[in-house]
């Protein structure tokens, strides 16, 4: 049975290692998210905002000449079909409405490829609410236009310089800003990471993308479950709302799909669940690469969304427990399965999306299962590294 316990633990995976300083701004959150998120005033202002707002429900697209080159019944989510582009927004929605009910009135995020900052600074224009994005500077120049959309949106993007200049910084400038500002300001974290409540709460929200699956799968198939469900994880948020509600569904296969970046061994990778060891990153217990005196590895990845040294504690928990099959796929396997998307169903994924389609390669599936991809973002984004690897 897969569960969270009450200090926040997915077997040893999770609980919250945060400053003291704190305590207890994620204890107040500890204390509130559950009920709040069960209140029928907020869930009525959060699914009308998925509905209005940002276009849900998404479609369960049937891959019709995919299934056929894969001789098995493929369907895709369609998270790329979001308002944003992605799933991201489904977070965001639900953690700006707590930030509203706790009467925070300054919004702090971290971001690495823009994706998370742009959906940040899209409900913070919503709701009239200040916003401030800590961004690596190396990330500032590869990502021009989403800090052009985050600045658009009226989002103040704080460069953090230290460390590499990416993403791990960029989290350490959040918190370190959390730390200065207590009071008025909460920190919508964009993954299932970080302390106990964050990777909970974050799953709750990204949890609608399995809730809309069943009802969808059940009306196109006559059964509410997958043989075998498909993600990609960077922290994980994707993946676990598509996972959410089969958890406990022994009859569905979860397959985690991680970035292999130039391959597993090269020294150029995010594959965090073969190559990361116990460790704490950002607040919680969990698998990261790490040297042998606990240094943090630098991923790599081509795509941004997956660059990322650790893992959520719920995969972690779910692949050292076996629940979930942990699959990785470079770079080059990334980028091919993005055109095959393209040239045969006329969709153009995002880079992290287009791991999970990669997958396909390297799993047997029966004729008859069904194998449902969450596709969690558009591709847009990534054009030009696609165009720069383009085939002939
Ligand atoms: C950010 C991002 C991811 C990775 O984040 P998860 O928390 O692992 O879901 C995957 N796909 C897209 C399109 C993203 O923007």
């Amino acid at each position: 049975m897969i569960q969270l316990d009450e200090y926040g633990y997915y077997g040893k995976f999770g609980g919250a290692f945060v400053p003291e300083m704190l305590f207890s701004n994620v204890e107040e959150l500890r204390k509130i998210y559950v009920d709040w998120i069960a209140e029928p005033d907020f869930q009525k202002e959060f699914q009308r905002l998925l509905r209005d707002y940002v276009g849900r429900p998404t479609p369960l697209f049937f891959a019709e000449r995919l299934s056929e080159k894969y001789q098995t019944q493929i369907y895709l989510k369609r998270e790329d079909l979001n308002h944003t582009g992605a799933h991201k927004i489904n977070n965001t929605i639900g953690q700006i409405l707590i930030a509203e009910r706790l009467g925070k009135t300054r919004i702090i995020a971290e971001t690495g490829a823009g994706q998370h900052g742009v959906a940040t600074a899209t409900v913070c224009a919503l709701k009239g609410i200040r916003c401030i994005v800590y961004m690596g500077e190396v990330d500032i120049l590869r990502q021009a236009p989403n800090v052009a959309r985050m600045k658009m949106l009226g989002a103040e993007v704080r460069p953090a310089k230290s460390g590499s200049r990416t993403l791990k910084d960029a989290t350490n400038e959040a918190i370190r800003d959390w730390i200065q500002n207590p009071d008025d300001t909460h920190y919508i974290i964009g993954s299932v990471v970080g302390p106990h409540p964050f990777p909970d709460m974050v799953a709750r929200f990204q949890s609608v993308i399995s809730l809309e699956m069943k009802k969808q799968l059940l009306e196109k198939t006559g059964k509410d479950y997958p043989d075998h469900l498909i993600a990609c994880v960077g922290g994980g948020s994707n993946a676990a709302g598509a996972f959410y509600h089969y958890l406990n569904r022994k009859e569905v296969g979860l397959i985690a799909v991680e970035a292999a970046g130039e391959g597993i061994d090269s020294g150029k990778s995010a594959a965090t669940s073969v190559l990361g060891t116990d460790g704490i990153i950002h607040g919680s217990r969990t698998l990261l690469m790490q040297t042998a005196d606990g240094q943090i590895i630098e991923p790599h990845s081509i795509s941004a969304g997956l660059d990322y040294p650790g893992i959520g504690p719920m995969h972690a928990h779910l692949i050292a427990s076996g629940r979930a099959k942990a699959v990785a796929i470079t770079d080059q396997e990334a980028l091919q399965a993005g055109f095959e998307l393209a040239r045969l169903e006329g969709i153009i994924p995002a880079l992290e999306s287009a791991h999970a389609i990669a997958a396909l390669d390297k799993l047997s599936f029966e004729k008859s299962e069904v194998v449902v991809i969450n596709l969690s973002g558009r591709g847009d984004k990534d054009l030009e590294t696609y165009m720069k690897f383009a085939p002939k």
